[in-house]
């Protein structure tokens, strides 16, 4: 009865891919996700264009658009200094000519049904607990369902996608990963926004002394606005959200002009430190999403990340059962070497890219250099999304 041939921890938007792919070939899949959606979630929203490449794979473009996405068709950074550049979104398109911006109450929704309807025994309000144990090979994943009462399913295949603070967070991550500005550790914070004026088809990203943040419009004439900011800077804002917006977004001019007449239309959300990086294997898990790696949030890449670690772990796990092979080890590999292949640039780009672009210096010269030379520009964009392969075609 509570035997599946894989069971997927975490509803967003890796794990929902990964269980509405796997259910599609046939495999008798169970997502279990604490939260009961619609549920609000810390994120930019900004969606990339090869994001809607998945929704197509998915079926669930048309349900994206109906629930009011925004199209958004150039990215434009603003530093401190008052420089700006601008990223067409055409350059990082994959077949598609823009992003989106949805919320993630309306997006997670959408691909928790969308599994679901392709099969997946979907459980809401079930909370997974950190005790995992190998059984001969089978993984046995217990938990609370919502009346509070202990349960315990097993499976050759489980997938972790439970995010970064996940179930299995503790045990998998690396000391060094801890990210910090000038030894202040970073935390985030996302409001949604009314009356900002001129984003349409715009998404925009401002830099400030130790952080930065995006605005972009989501549905229901609202803007996203979510920003990385310093512990030493939220312990100065002391809970004053005017002062934490004076000492962020407001300090770089052009943030400034854009949230001039802006009115607060929704709850504060915030979360960190935040630890970026791959974490360590846990032994008879796939870690997919923000469970396997976090990538810094300002390349607008970690759902990329998460929709194509789904669709890879999916891909692997289908090919392997139909094969025969039915070891969580051996799956596993299969699925590291392909992550590797596919993702270890984008992190080593990510990663540089983010030391040039905190030092008023080297963030200058960027700008300047890139706003002269747009081929450059493109490459650098693209070196954030895709491998060394692709870039080098
Ligand atoms: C400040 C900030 C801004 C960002 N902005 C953007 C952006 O604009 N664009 C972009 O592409 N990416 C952005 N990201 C990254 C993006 O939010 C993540 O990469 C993405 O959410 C990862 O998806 P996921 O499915 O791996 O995990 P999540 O979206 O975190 O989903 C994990 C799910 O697991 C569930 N869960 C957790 N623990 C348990 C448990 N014990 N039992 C059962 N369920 C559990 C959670 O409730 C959750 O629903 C941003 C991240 C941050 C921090």
């Amino acid at each position: 009865m509570n035997q599946y041939d894989a069971i997927v921890i975490g509803a967003g938007p890796a794990g929902s891919t990964a269980a509405a792919l796997m259910a599609r070939a046939g495999q008798k899949v169970l997502l279990l996700e604490k939260s009961f959606f619609p549920r609000h979630k810390l994120c930019g929203e900004f969606i990339t264009p090869e994001c809607g490449k998945v929704f197509d794979r998915l079926g669930v473009s048309e349900k994206m658009h109906d629930a009011g996405a925004q199209i958004i068709r150039k990215w434009t950074l603003h530093s401190p200094e008052g420089r700006s550049l601008e990223v067409p979104m055409e350059w990082i398109t994959d077949g598609h000519s823009h992003a989106i911006g949805l919320s993630r109450a309306r997006m997670d929704l959408i691909l928790l049904e969308c599994a679901a309807e392709a099969g997946a025994d979907v459980r809401q309000g079930f909370q997974v607990s950190s005790n995992f144990q190998s059984d001969h090979g089978i993984g046995v994943v217990e938990g609370k369902n919502e009346s509070g009462e202990k349960v315990v399913f097993r499976a050759p295949v489980i997938l972790d996608a439970s995010g970064r603070t996940g179930v299995f967070a503790k045990s998998t991550l690396h000391d060094d990963e801890l990210s910090r500005f000038h030894g202040s550790r970073l935390f985030g914070c996302k409001v949604h926004l009314r009356s900002i004026e001129g984003m349409k088809g715009i998404g925009e990203l401002f830099f400030f002394g130790d952080g930065y943040g995006g605005l972009s419009d989501v549905e229901g004439g609202k803007t996203n606005l979510c920003f990385l900011t310093t512990e030493a800077t939220l312990m100065e804002a002391k809970g004053d959200r005017e002062k934490l917006l004076d000492l962020t977004m407001r300090s770089n001019p052009a943030g400034s002009a854009r949230l001039k007449n802006a009115v607060i239309d929704g709850e504060w959300l915030g979360t960190g430190p935040l630890k970026y990086g791959r974490r360590r294997r846990m032994p008879g898990v796939i870690s997919i999403g923000d469970a396997g790696a976090f990538i810094d949030p300002f390349t607008g890449s970690g759902m990329l990340l998460a929709f194509t670690s789904g669709e890879i772990a999916a891909d692997v796990i289908n090919r392997s059962f139909a094969e025969g092979v039915r070891d969580i080890e051996e799956i596993s590999e299969r699925y590291e070497s392909i992550f590797r292949s596919t993702f270890g640039l984008r992190f080593r780009a990510c990663s540089m890219l983010r030391s040039l672009a905190f030092k008023p210096a080297t963030r200058n010269f960027m700008v300047s250099l890139l706003s002269r030379h747009k081929s450059l520009m493109k490459i650098v964009a693209l070196s954030t999304r895709q491998n060394w392969q692709s870039l080098t075609d």
